[in-house]
């Protein structure tokens, strides 16, 4: 299928990968930015977190660096090692056809890790600005051969008293190099940071138009990157919507979404670019209809379609920018009926969310997300009104027969609580009254958890719900006993209800996959230890597996199903 990216005249490598990772156009940011790039410009971008800023410059450093010459061509410069550690593996996912080695260098790891990456030949450093000065003045590291120097949220760095390791690593790398500097906000230490290593740099930042936003109520949820499903589903359960758009930000995001909501047991289907414009139009029949409530949905792929007013639209991953915001939103609430516009915020898209709310000139109200009690109360209430339902519409004869001979054993009030029970059950949603699990809570408690490892991934196109519906099965366990589904390149991190880990390893290890099998194993749990920084007064970040173990060549065979995804 061709995308606008392939007018960009990208290397077929990296267009191929591009494909893979489900990115259907350039985002707003990404189209200023990969041309002036390509044109050896040097940029100074006005782009926070969740605009594709990572993509910008990867793309353009992937296009640049001879993967031939095994020296280090290309330097980004990021704040924490959570971020460093994030850019390697975007750079890697775009890169991965390239044979461009990426190596992420941070506080808190050992030099030895990373002294083995360099003298193997990194093409592409990430690194947090102390210990890329700590490899300098070792002597590990050396930038003369440095082609691309990228400074990633140099804002932040400026804020936590990177400046001078930032102006010292500068004046190692050579003069003709190329500059991108990224940054959310530009303060004027910034635009002077610019103006001494930067050569008549090209301005980006996308145009802010004051909007037009429909009278809806628009509201937000903050939400770990990894709790995001689990809260996408108790919102789901809180508000119960006639009809939702789910927006995500790439169609594998979106088809992985759609089939572990499905296999929650919620109607949902999703409607990508990977998808015929015959078979969109029959999930759409099929959403118009009633017959699913849920559309999960990519920008692209939802832009075409001429789609009812809903009830409510979600954004499940926040979008590029007020424009799409709007356009988004505007789905619901249409012809002064009610609207709901919801949108999960990572801890870092936060700083995007301000630039929108400055362009709709309009503050979105921060929510708590519910908890599990408030999700449990809900559920009681809605299933109680359910059965007064049917109670009022009388049941049919067979039951009234059932019920009369049960009588004759137990008492009514014994055979009603039974059968609640059996129909509570049969709507796969776990028992009333069950102590929270942890996944469905908003707040997951890790020590209830246990991971379980899959020796297959993304490249084998392993989705989520196929991995709940095979274990489910052969283990007999309701999917609400699943926590986090991780979809890694090689491997799938799979979090369970510690209580039926063992269980589930017994019964259930051999998972069925499209092409093929997969085997379940228990996981390196993960260290409570709190993750150290690269420089005093750094916030705490969240673990992160480790890098390199990712960026291993992988033997895995593609499967047919994945290649039959591309
Ligand atoms: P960033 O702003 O670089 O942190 O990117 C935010 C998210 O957007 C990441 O999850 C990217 O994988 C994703 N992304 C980047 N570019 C695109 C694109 N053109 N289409 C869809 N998703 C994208």
């Amino acid at each position: 299928m061709k995308t606008p990216f392939h007018e960009l005249g990208l290397k077929p490598e990296i267009t191929k990968a591009i494909d893979a990772l489900g990115f259907e156009e350039p985002s707003p940011i990404q189209k200023q930015a990969i041309p002036a790039l390509m044109n050896g410009f040097d940029i100074v971008a006005q782009a926070p977190t969740g605009t594709g800023k990572t993509a910008a410059f990867a793309i353009p450093i992937m296009e640049l660096i001879d993967p031939t010459k095994r020296t280090v061509q290309a330097l980004v410069l990021a704040p924490t090692r959570e971020l460093a550690v994030q850019v390697a593996e975007a750079s890697h996912s775009i890169g991965r056809h390239c044979r461009v080695n990426v190596l992420p260098v941070y506080g808190g790891q050992a030099y030895e890790h990373q002294l083995r990456g360099l003298r193997a030949g990194a093409h592409l450093v990430v690194g947090t600005p102390g210990r890329v000065m700590d490899h300098i003045r070792r002597g590990t590291l050396q930038l003369d051969t440095v082609r691309f120097v990228v400074l990633d949220e140099a804002d932040e760095m400026l804020d936590m008293g990177f400046i001078d390791d930032i102006q010292l690593i500068l004046d190692q790398t050579p003069p003709g190099r190329q500059m991108a500097l990224f940054s959310a906000t530009m303060p004027p230490r910034i635009q002077a940071l610019a103006r001494r290593y930067m050569k008549s740099p090209q301005t980006i930042a996308v145009a802010h138009e004051a909007q037009d936003v429909p009278l809806t109520h628009q509201v937000y949820y903050e939400t770990q990157q990894r709790g995001k499903r689990d809260a996408l589903t108790n919102i789901l359960d809180m508000q119960e919507p006639h009809s939702a758009i789910i927006f995500c930000r790439t169609r594998s995001e979106a088809a992985d979404l759609a089939s572990m909501l499905q296999a929650r047991g919620y109607g949902a289907d999703a409607i990508h670019g990977d998808m015929s414009q015959a078979l969109r139009e029959r999930v759409l029949a099929k959403f118009r209809t009633n017959k699913i409530t849920l559309l999960v949905a990519t920008d692209v792929a939802a832009r075409g379609l001429d789609i009812p007013d809903v009830s409510h639209v979600i954004n499940f991953d926040i979008p590029d920018d007020a424009d799409a915001y709007v356009h988004r939103i505007g789905r619901t609430g249409r012809m002064g009926r009610k609207g709901e516009a919801i949108t999960l915020v990572t801890p870092r898209e936060l700083r995007l969310l301000r630039v929108i709310e400055k362009d709709i000139h309009k503050k979105l109200k921060p929510l708590q997300l519910p908890t599990y009690e408030d999700v449990a109360a809900r559920r009681t209430t809605s299933f109680m009104e359910e059965l007064r339902k049917t109670l009022r519409s009388g049941t049919g004869e067979p039951y009234g027969l059932v019920a009369a001979e049960l009588a004759q054993e137990f008492s009514p009030l014994q055979i009603a609580a039974g059968a609640i029970q059996l129909a509570y059950e049969a709507t796969g949603r776990p028992a009333l009254g069950a102590a929270p699990p942890a996944a469905e809570s908003g707040r997951m408690n890790q020590a209830e958890m246990t991971r379980l490892v899959l020796d297959a991934g993304r490249r084998r196109g392993v989705r989520p719900g196929d991995i709940i519906k095979s274990v489910a099965k052969d283990a007999g366990i309701p999917g609400s006993d699943f926590g986090n589904i991780d979809v890694q390149d090689d491997a799938t991190f799979v979090e369970v209800r510690s209580t039926v880990a063992s269980k589930i390893l017994e019964r259930a290890a051999i998972v069925s996959l499209r092409g093929g099998e997969g085997h379940l194993t228990l996981a390196r749990q993960k260290s409570a230890r709190p993750a150290s920084s690269d420089r005093r007064g750094q916030k705490p970040r969240d673990e992160k597996p480790a890098a390199q173990s990712k960026f291993k060549k992988s033997k895995t065979k593609k499967s047919k199903a994945q290649k039959a995804k591309r």
